[in-house]
């Protein structure tokens, strides 16, 4: 699963929604902000256990639909104290996806 985001997101560098920043915030203090691209091409996530969660589709007649989505925990080394920094992406892998694949494929080809 990691390989077909790491894949999505090489055809995705100049993707807008890949260019919001998270905040990362260390329990010494220290902070520093970060782009969703390159969280996601470092690689320092992992994929978290899907978790159920009341779907934002629900219709009238449907009151308790739920869908599992599986949160991307990001851990990164913080350079102060050398503790580890744990943050969960806004982004669920599932929702994730799709927003990568909406994006037409460059038109020139690189190698
Ligand atoms: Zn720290």
């Amino acid at each position: 699963m990691k390989d077909i985001l790491v894949s999505l997101l090489e055809k995705n560098r100049n993707n807008r929604f890949l260019k919001n920043k998270i905040e990362l915030q260390c329990k010494c203090g220290h902070s520093e902000k970060i782009t969703y691209y390159d969280i996601l091409a470092s690689g320092e996530f992992n994929i978290g256990k899907p978790i159920p969660i009341i779907s934002p589709f629900i219709s009238e007649s449907i009151y308790d639909e739920t869908i599992n989505v599986s949160p991307l925990i990001f851990l990164k080394k913080c350079p102060d104290c050398g503790g580890e920094i744990t943050s969960v992406f806004p982004v669920s892998l599932e929702n994730l996806i799709p927003i990568l694949q909406l994006q037409p494929p460059d038109p020139q080809m690189y190698g």
